[in-house]
């Protein structure tokens, strides 16, 4: 299984990309949680990244292809992977074709999230993640059982800082003119299957396993 999650930010990819590797045992690669690992190591890359994250801007192609085709190299794929925020750009999508093609891996699927902006809002204004395993929760939709804490390892829940109504704005205008193109991209390619992320965490996930068992 080699599928990538495409959408806005607050679509539901990194929820979903969760439930579908611990059901499939299936590797995620999410290159928001490669930056941001990075940021706290303040690592080269991470002290060259932070800038445009905190501003909820695109961080450079080159920088986060590198990084992205070194995870790539490095893990053990075999088994099949999740892709979660990457690629974000026909660049990026044209670098992991070839990097993809090098390992004689080819993608299978990209699943679009078709979301609204407001429930894109009310997600990622109320999104909580453990420092631990990388949970997600929501104070209102999906709150955890003991308030601050991850109910699967105990972890601590923080709010994002780029989980801020002004720069959430900016990430979804950068989503529609830099990302939104994907769409189109990859419909071309024939590997385009579309869901709604305006739906709970359950119904989709049914929605999805339906589309996966059909192809794996
Ligand atoms: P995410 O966790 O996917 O919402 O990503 C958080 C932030 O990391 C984004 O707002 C970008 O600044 C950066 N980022 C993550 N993935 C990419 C990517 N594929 N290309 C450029 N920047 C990215």
């Amino acid at each position: 299984m080699r599928i990538v999650l495409l959408g806005p930010p607050g679509a539901g990819k990194g929820t979903q990309a969760n439930v579908i590797v611990n059901k499939y045992k299936v590797l995620h690669i999410s290159t928001g949680d490669i930056l941001r690992e990075a940021v706290k190591n303040e690592t080269a890359p991470g002290l060259r990244a932070k800038k445009f994250m905190d501003a909820g801007n695109l961080v450079p192609d080159q920088l986060v292809t590198e990084m992205l085709t070194e995870k790539l190299k490095n893990s053990n794929v075999k088994t099949g992977f999740v892709l979660d925020g990457f690629p974000r750009t026909v660049n990026q999508a044209e670098i992991l074709e070839t990097a993809l093609c090098e390992l004689s891996m080819p993608l299978d699927l990209v699943i679009y999230f078709a979301t609204s902006e407001q429930t894109i809002l009310k997600r990622l204004t109320g999104r909580l993640i453990c420092r631990g395993c990388g949970g997600i929760f929501h104070l209102t939709n999906m709150p955890p059982l003991k308030e601050g804490i991850c109910d699967f390892c105990g972890g601590e829940l923080y709010q994002r800082s780029d989980d801020c109504e002004q720069t959430i704005k900016n990430r979804i205008d950068v989503y529609n003119k830099q990302t939104k193109e994907l769409i189109g991209y990859y419909e071309r390619k024939n590997l385009l299957q579309k869901v709604s992320g305006d739906l709970d965490v359950e119904p989709l996930f049914i929605i999805l396993q339906n589309i996966l068992e059909k192809i794996f």
